[in-house]
Parts: C-alpha cells; structure tokens; sequence
C-alpha cells in the first residue's frame, strides 16, 4: 500500500517536505490557506487544497483524520501552528510533525501532543557549524544530545591501516558501523578491513569522543 502524508503549509519547508515525499513515491495531500500556493503544488502534490487549518469544520471537511502521518510547516505564524496541532490531535491524527519556530514554541507543541518537533533551521546551523570545524567531517545525524553517528572522511594518516591495528575501539570508545567506498558500502566492516585513502567512515558514539578521534587520529 502506498504511504500517505499531509502537509500543511506550502513555504520553503513544508513545500520540500512535499516534493520529497512526492519522489520517494508517496502520495501527500498538500494544503495551504493561499491561493497560489496552493496552485504551485497542483501539479505536484497528489492532491492540493486551499484551506484553513485552524478551522475545524475545514479540517473535519477534507478528512485527514484518516492519513497516517500530518505534517504541519506552518512557519512564522506560531498561533495558527499551534491551533493547527491541537486540532489535528484532538481529532485522533497517530503522527503529527510540526516545525518549531524556537524554544518556547517547541514546548507548547510537546505539551499538546506533538508527536515530532522538528527545528529545521536550528539544525542545519548546527550542521553547518560542525563542518565548517572540521573538514574531515562530512555529515553527522544527531542520536541524543550527546550522541551522533558521523561521516568522517579518511585521509593519509589512517589510510593503509586496519580497523584492529587502528584499535579505534578501545582508544576512544566509538564504533565504525560502515565504510562508504566509492558507491559500495561495507556495513558492520571487519576487524581486518583496511582503510583506503577517501573512504567514509560511519562512526557512531559520543559527540565527545567522535571529536577526539577525529583531532588525535586525523
Ligand atoms: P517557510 O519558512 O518554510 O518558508 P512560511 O512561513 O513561508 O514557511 O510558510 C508557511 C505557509 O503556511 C504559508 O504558505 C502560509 O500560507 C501557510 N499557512 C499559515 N497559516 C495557515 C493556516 N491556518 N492554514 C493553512 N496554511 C497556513
């Protein structure tokens, strides 16, 4: 059966969210309360609707209740996401995703039901910053607060050496789960598995001991 989303608000976010979905094969109900949004997604979207989603009998009206999954873009306009959230909770909606505008709109919507709250512009910084940092590190998916897994690239120093002999292990408590070479990808590689220059490490562990590995190894 094919996977079905909603999403509401056509912005930036919530319109990538949609072209996303769109290709991965979904089929996603896009709504905005704009007009031209809304005709910007027609082709695009399986279906798209002009409506406003802080009014209920609306909301009742297009049956969203009966998709898996909501995803709520409402960007600047805080009231009508929150609105929006607690509407589509009330109604029963399993999984609901909203976009945080910051800090204190992510607690109103965590203490209203929100199933996921995402903050967008936040972690892309974050994302940003640690690469700028360190240009062995390519991408990294945040775990908890303290943990990540990382993409780190291999250069000379740790090209030519085998997972044992660099004992990344025991030295600095992190595990690497993959290595990216070339299109393949080794998973759970093997202790005797070596390093060639521009291989991609996936490390999973602590943010903390992630970065001494790369400051000490690389
Ligand atoms: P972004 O920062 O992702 O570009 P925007 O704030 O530009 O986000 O976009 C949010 C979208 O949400 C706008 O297209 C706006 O029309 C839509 N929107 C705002 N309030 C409602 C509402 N009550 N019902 C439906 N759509 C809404």
């Amino acid at each position: 059966m094919k996977k079905e989303f909603v999403v509401i608000g056509l912005g930036r976010f919530g319109g990538s969210i949609v072209k996303e979905l769109v290709r991965l094969g979904a089929d996603v109900l896009a709504i905005d309360s704009n007009q031209e949004r809304v005709d910007e997604f027609a082709k695009i979207a399986t279906q798209a609707v002009i409506a406003d989603t802080t009014d209920e009998a609306a909301i009742k009206s297009l049956g969203i209740r009966n998709f898996e999954h909501v995803i709520i873009a409402i960007g600047e306009n805080i009231q009508n996401s929150i609105l929006t959230t607690l509407i589509l909770k009330d109604l029963g909606v399993k999984q609901i995703t909203v976009k945080a505008q910051n800090d204190y709109h992510a607690r109103v919507l965590e203490k209203i039901g929100a199933d996921f709250v995402v903050h967008p512009e936040r972690d892309m910084g974050i994302r940003i910053a640690n690469n700028m940092m360190s240009s062995n590190v390519l991408d990294y998916l945040e775990l908890s607060d303290e943990h990540s897994i990382m993409e780190i690239k291999a250069n000379d120093r740790i090209a030519g050496h085998s997972l044992i002999d660099l004992d990344i292990r025991a030295k600095y408590g992190i595990n690497i789960v993959g290595i990216k070479r070339g299109e393949n990808i080794i998973i759970s590689p093997a202790a005797d598995e070596k390093i060639l220059l521009g291989d991609v490490l996936l490390v999973i562990g602590a943010d903390v001991d992630i970065n001494r590995f790369v400051k000490k190894a690389m």
